[in-house]
């Protein structure tokens, strides 16, 4: 994911990127490739980056533990400049400083990060997913079980709850 920036001419530049997740170290979660828009805006002393990143990455659901896929779309702007001094009055997204001898950038390890910094922290094969039963484990998800509804003293819930995690 190499952008030649050595005779960049002032303006827009559009790029497009296809590469296999595990050859910018992502990893076997994310199976399908990677595909990355970019276009970067070239003025005097700074390159303004912006990229859109889709890929899918396969996940256990935190809820009734089944595999799902998901889709991962995350769009992130780069500004590169060649001193800070240049980065002055910039407030657009984050701050790459490069040397006035950078022949290319190299977004792998950017891209990289924005995926996974999307993956959500709470992973649900769906936002309603009806989990498992707590007593004889079925996946609620595909139909009631048949197990009595339970009713439990409050006080004793709490209780509960330690011991299934055991
Ligand atoms: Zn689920
Ligand atoms: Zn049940």
């Amino acid at each position: 994911m190499k952008i030649n920036i050595s005779n960049l001419s002032e303006g827009v530049h559009e790029y497009e990127f296809e590469e296999n997740p595990s050859s910018i170290e992502l990893d076997e979660r994310f199976s399908r490739p990677v595909v990355a828009k970019v276009g970067i805006e070239k003025r005097r002393r700074q390159l303004f980056l912006t990229g859109h990143i889709k890929t899918f990455g396969k996940f256990v659901c935190d809820r009734c533990l089944d595999n799902f896929e998901k889709e991962i779309e995350v769009d992130y702007r780069m500004t590169y400049v060649y001193d800070m001094e240049d980065a002055g009055e910039i407030d657009r997204g984050e701050i790459t400083v490069i040397h006035t001898s950078t022949n290319e950038i190299n977004i792998a390890e950017d891209v990289r990060e924005y995926i996974l910094l999307s993956v959500p922290l709470k992973l649900l094969c769906k936002d309603d997913c009806a989990g498992l039963c707590s007593t004889c484990g079925a996946n609620l998800n595909q139909g009631a079980c048949g197990c009595p509804k339970e009713d439990i003293d409050p006080r004793w819930e709490k209780l509960k709850k330690i011991i299934n995690k055991n």
